[in-house]
């Protein structure tokens, strides 16, 4: 595994549960707003913890945390995903995977070992929007591959768009709903312009409010039986 972060508490991360963060690097995407370049352009790699020592710190932890949260980067290209959440399941933790969902096998496999208890997939924009907004070739049918994988588990799962400005507007906003269905945890995050991110053009543009993007997520989970948590 090629982990090049570890957050050692979070209270915000796993809905509910005290949980470590551990961020793998490399990422198949190249999102213009993504704040972690350093797990995601080679010319600006973290350099990686040796992953004894990640083990050893979830060992002494284990009677203080619920669960670990693996982000990336992107987790799902790491070849030694399941075999780095099996050990992990060995400590008894609960596990979140956060993913862009463009491996459609690998959350497929996970889920058939039961090896996840709660995903979070990043929906970028409509299909029509994809490449624009995810910064390079994307490939639609693994998109809706996972969301399809994640919805048919008995897994809690939520599906997150990051909504900035320049590229989606509230009609996209209702395709990519479309794309969720109706009666899933779909929740929307507003541009944050803080902090370092891909391209920082996007610093210097006007963005939605917070209060636009409140509005946004009430129109769009009018028709939801399900309460939406972050
Ligand atoms: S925001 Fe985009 S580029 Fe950044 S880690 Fe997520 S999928 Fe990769």
């Amino acid at each position: 595994m090629k982990i090049a972060g570890l957050q050692k508490f979070s209270l915000i991360d796993y809905p509910g549960k005290i949980s470590a963060v551990v961020f793998t690097r490399g990422c198949n995407f190249r999102c213009p707003f993504c704040h972690n370049p350093e797990l995601v352009l080679p010319e600006s790699y973290a350099e990686l913890y040796p992953p004894e020592k990640i083990f050893q710190f979830f060992d002494k932890r284990r009677n203080q945390l619920d669960g670990i949260v693996i982000t990336g980067g992107e987790p799902t290209l790491q070849d030694d995903l399941i075999d780095f959440v099996k050990e992990i399941k060995k400590f008894g933790y609960l596990v979140k995977l956060d993913t862009n969902g463009s491996k459609p096998d690998v959350l497929e496999q996970m889920i058939c070992e039961k090896l996840l208890d709660y995903i979070s997939m990043d929906i970028k924009a409509p299909f029509d929007k994809y490449d624009l907004v995810c910064g390079v070739k994307s490939n639609p049918e693994n998109i809706q591959k996972s969301i399809d994988v994640i919805k048919k588990s008995d897994i809690v799962h939520t599906f997150r768009t990051t909504v900035v400005k320049q590229f989606l507007d509230y009609s996209d906003l209702i395709a990519i709903r479309e794309l969720v269905g109706d009666n899933q945890k779909y929740v929307l995050q507003n541009f944050n312009k803080s902090g370092k991110i891909l391209n920082s053009k996007l610093k210097e543009i006007e963005q939605y409010t917070d209060m636009e993007i409140s509005n946004f997520q009430k129109f769009i989970s009018e028709k939801d039986t399900i309460p939406h948590i972050q």
